[in-house]
Parts: C-alpha cells; sequence; structure tokens
C-alpha cells in the first residue's frame, strides 16, 4: 500500500512551513514558532505539553497498544540576514529559517495529520517532539531532562533534515555515524613582553603559537587513522600590540570533529600533548580549554537497514545512502538514549532554485519535497510499530 499525501494537507503544509520562514526565531526564543505548533495541535486535537521553555510534545494514541514511536522536528532559525528574493523571506532583520527547520516543523505538523486519521487502525503510538535551540546552546540535553523518550517509553526515533546534495524525491538513510562530534577548541600561548628590538630580553609567544598551529596539522594527517574522519581546524589568532613589541599572549581557538567517540578522544588528548610540548620547547606556558560539543549522531543500522527496506517496499521513494558529513546536530542525544535514525531528505532541484547548501543566505528549499518528508515520517513511525510484530512472529 503506497501512501497517499493529498493536494489538501500539501498546500497546508506549505502554509505552515512560509508562516514560520516568515517569522524566524533563535534557539530558546521560539515563542511564536511554538506557539502556532499548539494551535496546530489543537486543532487536531492532539494532547501536548511544553517542555525546555520552548519545545513542545504532542502525543497521538493509537487504537491498539503497541510500540511507540517518536517524530522529532527543530524549530530555531540562524542569524543570517535572508538575501533570497522569496514572496515569503524573513521578516525579521538578521535572522532567517537558512538551515530548513521551518520546513522540519511543518513537516511534523503534516505527518501529524496524517497519523492523528490513522489513529484507528495505528498500533502503538507516537510522540511529536518540536525542539527548540538545535543551532545552539541545544534543546535536545534539556528535553531528555524532562522526560521526553519516558512516558510512554519511546523505541524508536527518527528525524529528517533537508538535504541540498539530494534530489527531490530522493531520501538518504545511511547506517553508522552520519554527522560529526564538535568540540570548540581555546588555546592561550603565554610568554613575557618586551622590546621588539631586544627580544633576548623577552619570551615571544608569537613564534610558540605559530609553531603549534602548525604541529596540530599533523594531529590528522599523521597521527590519525587515513580511514578514520577528523578534522582540526584553527579558525582564529590573535595577539600582540605593534610592530617593535614582543607579544606576551597569543589566542587561539579552533573546532574538533569525528565521528568516532575513540577519535575524539584522541584528539582532545594529542592536541593538549602537542601544545604542550611545543610551549616547552619554546619555553612558553600554553593552556588548552576545550568545550565539548554535540556528540556525532550514530544511526542504528538494523533500523536503518530495517526501514531502507520497508520505504522501498511502501513507497516510490528513492532512497540512497549519503555519505556522513562533519556538520553538528543534536538529535545525537536522542540517539544515544534509543535506535535513532537522522534521516536526509532531498530538497534540491536546479529548477527551483534550490541549490545552495544550508546556513548560506540564499538558501532555499524545493516545497515539491514537502509532501515526501511527511510520507518519510509516516512510514517511519509504520515501520517502527510492524517490526514489534517481527519480533513477536
Ligand atoms: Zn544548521
Ligand atoms: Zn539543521
Amino acid at each position: 500500500m503506497t501512501l497517499e499525501i493529498d493536494g489538501t494537507l500539501a498546500e497546508r503544509v506549505v502554509e505552515l512551513r512560509r508562516a514560520i520562514h516568515r517569522r524566524p526565531e533563535l534557539g530558546f526564543e521560539e515563542h511564536a514558532t511554538a506557539a502556532l505548533v499548539e494551535r496546530e495541535l489543537d486543532s487536531l486535537k492532539i494532547r501536548h505539553r511544553r517542555v525546555a521553555a520552548t519545545g513542545v510534545i504532542g502525543y497521538i494514541e493509537g487504537a491498539a497498544p503497541g510500540r511507540v514511536a517518536a517524530l522529532r522536528a527543530d524549530m530555531d532559525a540562524l542569524p543570517i540576514v535572508e538575501r533570497t528574493g522569496l514572496s515569503f523571506a524573513s521578516e525579521i532583520e538578521g535572522k532567517m529559517h537558512a538551515c530548513g527547520h521551518d520546513a522540519h516543523t511543518a513537516m511534523l505538523l503534516g505527518a501529524a495529520r496524517v497519523l492523528v486519521g490513522m489513529r484507528a487502525t495505528m498500533r502503538g503510538s507516537v510522540v511529536l517532539l518540536f525542539q527548540p535551540a538545535e543551532e545552539g546552546p541545544g534543546g535536545a540535553l534539556p528535553m531528555l531532562e524532562e522526560g521526553a523518550l519516558d512516558a510512554p517509553p519511546v523505541d524508536a526515533i527518527a528525524m529528517l533534515h533537508v538535504d541540498s546534495r539530494l534530489e527531490v524525491g530522493t531520501i538518504g538513510v545511511a547506517a553508522g555515524p552520519v554527522n560529526a562530534a564538535t568540540d570548540e577548541l581555546y588555546l592561550t600561548v603565554r610568554g613575557r613582553g618586551g622590546h621588539g628590538g631586544y627580544p633576548h630580553t623577552a619570551v615571544d609567544a608569537l613564534p610558540a603559537a605559530a609553531a603549534t598551529v602548525l604541529a596540530l596539522q599533523n594531529v590528522v594527517a599523521r597521527e590519525t587513522d587515513p580511514l578514520a574522519s577528523a578534522v582540526v581546524t584553527i579558525g582564529t589568532i590573535a595577539g600582540g600590540y605593534r610592530s617593535n613589541v614582543i607579544a606576551d599572549e597569543v589566542s587561539l581557538s579552533g573546532t574538533l570533529r569525528s565521528h568516532d567517540p575513540a577519535v575524539r578522544e584522541a584528539l582532545v588528548e594529542r592536541v593538549a600533548r602537542i601544545a604542550a610540548g611545543i610551549a616547552a620547547a619554546y619555553g612558553v606556558e600554553s593552556e588548552v580549554r576545550i568545550v565539548r560539543g554535540y556528540p556525532a549522531v550514530i544511526n542504528d543500522a538494523p533500523l536503518a537497514e530495517a526501514f531502507a527496506s520497508f520505504v522501498g517496499e511502501r513507497s516510490s521513494l528513492r532512497v540512497e545512502a549519503p555519505p556522513a558529513t562533519m556538520g553538528g546536530e543534536d538529535f545525537a542525544y536522542f540517539a544515544q538514549r534509543v535506535p535513532g535514525l537522522l534521516i536526509r531528505l532531498g530538497v534540491r532541484s536546479e529548477s527551483a532554485g534550490a541549490t545552495h547548501p544550508g546556513h548560506s543566505a540564499l538558501f532555499r528549499i524545493d516545497e515539491a519535497a514537502l509532501p515526501f518528508g511527511v510520507e518519510t515520517l509516516v512510514l517511519f513511525t509504520q515501520c517502527a510499530q510492524e517490526s514489534r510484530d517481527r519480533e513477536s512472529d
């Protein structure tokens, strides 16, 4: 049986998406977006509650008991000035839905509408998670702390993310790591200042900082398995006063990214060792501070396999297994708690001008992809609920 997403539903999803797109809100400021979600859930007679300030959880109970599937959509926008020229472009200066979270929220509301209509034949239930602050500081953990996956206990969870690498009509389902762990690195090198003409009377922090930047390249190039994924990027370097003064302090910052938890720990350890070694060699002091970001998103392998074949049997969606990315996603925390799947939704089309990547001021999606996203979410709940039947056979 192929799931049909009718025209009225598709129109409603576009309408919701554009309304959210016009009024982008940053992390934990999603008051209007959360209110829109609550109004839509009310109109569908779906029970809901507030969590994590601007998060909303909705509950759809099937006629018969069974497994519990959760669907997660993020709601926050980015501090970007939109330059798409769309008729429904951002009306709030300096804020833009440039990552597609407007589409994620609208598609989850569309899926809610379909699922409510299927309640009579549904075995099990569906938890709808509308999450704030994915772009930072992170809304997944506070939602988990407020029991997002606990009552009823969720058996499997999925999220959609729009992807401008994939054509409309295609979804991406891959097993294992699909997004990276993202840790911030802050490094301070301290020497002793002095006159630029008498370097021997001072301890210059600048050459030590420069040597550190170069030596850090060794972490990925020579110390990490070439088949593992890792990034060490130094993004900023700041220090010194003027041309004839020896710099007493230099600050650097960067990002560490990896897929494998063991590689993640190794990066931190190696960066600290190299910074300390260079500092000793140059007679300066160095201080390394790591700010832990989101862990890597690890898609559950059996779930990915089961879902890919389920979609193959039940729909005309094309399923691909796109390569993992080094971007971050706080869905990782949900997927650490229960089997989870980050599913990519193809939104690319030349004709709709949807070719720019996420976080670009020109980012846009082909709205023809929205019904496919709704279908994907509904199919996931069916797959998750049916796998119980298979197990108990
Ligand atoms: Zn983003
Ligand atoms: Zn995003």
